[in-house]
């Protein structure tokens, strides 16, 4: 993994809430329908709760039905980095913070126009700056 911001294990246990370390540092996923920002229509820009860098716009978050906060694109495509997940028997592409490797979510193709791709986001993952609009 080529990050950019390395910490020890004990650094982001103690700077994350269990739930957000579940989630980002052990590949976790928080139950559908259970996340902060589901239902989020706030403007602003949602950075990663580990590193603060800026991943997707307010602009192109979208209402899928998951019960995650769902993205069409990410801010830029340096913001994030894709894997490949084979686990839980399952062939799906995990997306990470392309900075500190926090895991927020998949990627899937059947998103909305004009990108038609999901991204389907942990909202343990992600911190809304409202300062940071459009
Ligand atoms: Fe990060």
């Amino acid at each position: 993994m080529s990050t950019k911001l390395q910490k020890s294990d004990a650094d982001w246990r103690q700077s994350l809430t269990p739930e957000q370390y579940r989630v980002t540092r052990q590949k976790g996923t928080e139950p559908p329908f259970t996340g902060e920002y589901v239902d989020t229509e706030k403007d602003g820009m949602y950075r990663c709760v580990c590193c603060g860098e800026p991943l997707f716009s307010s602009e192109t978050k979208f209402h899928s039905g998951s019960g995650w906060p769902s993205f069409y694109q990410p801010v830029s495509d340096e913001a994030v980095e894709t894997e490949s997940d084979t686990s839980y028997g399952m062939r799906r592409t995990e997306v990470n913070c392309n900075k500190c490797g926090a895991h927020l979510g998949h990627v899937f193709p059947d998103g909305p126009r004009p990108t038609g791709i999901r991204y389907c986001i942990n909202s343990a993952s992600l911190k809304l700056d409202e300062n940071e609009g459009k």
